[in-house]
C-alpha cells in the first residue's frame, strides 16, 4: 500500500493568507487533518506533517514529505480570484489532478485551473515539488480567502465538501471503494442527535417527491415553523414541498441541495427547530 502525507500549508507564526475574516492556517490544518482521518478510515495509509498549529520550517517539512509516496499540500489562495487550483510538479503527468477536477465539478465546486510552474533554471518553481524527492505532491489551493466565495468558505460544511472531493479522488486512484462519512464518526453534534421537538416532530424516514402520508405532513409543518412555506399541509410531497426542502437546504446545507428529505436534512431541521425555540 502506498503511503500518503497531508501537509497543512501554514501554521504557528505563519498564518498564510488572512482576509475578510478568513485565516488560511486554520483551514489548511483542518483540511490536512480531515483528509488524513478519512483516508485512514478507508484503510489508506496516511500521515500529516503537523497535527497542530505549530511553526514548521520548509526544511523539516520537506524532509518529512520525502518519506512518503504521494502527498497533498493543502492551501487556500489569495489575490481575489475564485475556484480551486491544483498544482503538480513539472515531472508529473497531471492525471491525479484531472481526477480532482472531476470530483470538484461533480459537487459543483468551482475549479480555476491545473498547472505546473518552472523556474528559469528548469527546476520546479515550488519547493514542495522541488525538495520532496520522489514523493508526488499536489498543491491544492481550495479557494480564495479574499475572492467572491470568501463568505461561502466560512461554512464548515462547504469546506468539508471540498475535502471529501479529495478523499474521493484518492479512493479512485487507489482503487478503494469510497464510503461517505459515517453517522457519528464525523464531528459529533449532540444537539442535533437528540429527540426532535414535541411540537414539531420530524419524520424519521427518508422522503422524496411523490411520498405521501403523515410523515410528509410532519415535514410540511416543521418547514412551515421555520419559515420555509410549502403550501397546504396535505401530506403530499409535491413540487411545493420539494421547493421548500430545496430552499431550506440552500440556506443550511448549501453543499447538499437535492430537494430530498434524508438524514442530513433531518439533523439540520432538528437543530434549526431548536434554534427557533421549538
Ligand atoms: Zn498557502
Amino acid at each position: 500500500m502506498l503511503k500518503w502525507i497531508q501537509d497543512g500549508g501554514h501554521g504557528g507564526n505563519d498564518p498564510g493568507a488572512v482576509a475578510k475574516g478568513n485565516t488560511e492556517k486554520i483551514y489548511t490544518l483542518e483540511a490536512a487533518l480531515y483528509v488524513d482521518k478519512r483516508l485512514r478510515e478507508h484503510g489508506i495509509s496516511s500521515d500529516v506533517t503537523r497535527s497542530s498549529d505549530v511553526t514548521l520550517d520548509p526544511s523539516p517539512r520537506t524532509a518529512k514529505v520525502k518519506q512518503y509516496h504521494k502527498g497533498i499540500s493543502h492551501h487556500f489562495n489569495a489575490g481575489g480570484g475564485s475556484g480551486a487550483e491544483f498544482i503538480h510538479s513539472i515531472h508529473s503527468s497531471g492525471e491525479f489532478e484531472a481526477l480532482l477536477t472531476e470530483e470538484f465539478k461533480k459537487e459543483s465546486y468551482p475549479v480555476r485551473r491545473t498547472f505546473s510552474r518552472k523556474q528559469s533554471n528548469g527546476q520546479d518553481y515550488y519547493y514542495m515539488h522541488r525538495l520532496t524527492g520522489s514523493c508526488r505532491v499536489t498543491i491544492v489551493e481550495y479557494e480564495f480567502v479574499d475572492g467572491v466565495n470568501s463568505e461561502k468558505i466560512k461554512d464548515r460544511n462547504y469546506r468539508e465538501g471540498m475535502y471529501e472531493c479529495i478523499v474521493r479522488a484518492i479512493c479512485r486512484e487507489e482503487g478503494i471503494s469510497y464510503e461517505a462519512p459515517g453517522r457519528g464518526n464525523e464531528h459529533p453534534e449532540p444537539e442535533e442527535q437528540s429527540n426532535p421537538s414535541e411540537e414539531y416532530p420530524v419524520p424519521q424516514i427518508n422522503l422524496v417527491r411523490g411520498s405521501k402520508g403523515e410523515a410528509v405532513k410532519q415535514l410540511q409543518r416543521a418547514l412551515d415553523a421555520v419559515n420555509f412555506k410549502s403550501g397546504a399541509v396535505d401530506g403530499l410531497f409535491g413540487p411545493k414541498t420539494e421547493d421548500a426542502v430545496r430552499r431550506f437546504q440552500m440556506v443550511y446545507l448549501p453543499h447538499k441541495v437535492d430537494g430530498k428529505y434524508g438524514p442530513n436534512t433531518r439533523r439540520k431541521l432538528i437543530s434549526v427547530l431548536k434554534l427557533n425555540g421549538f
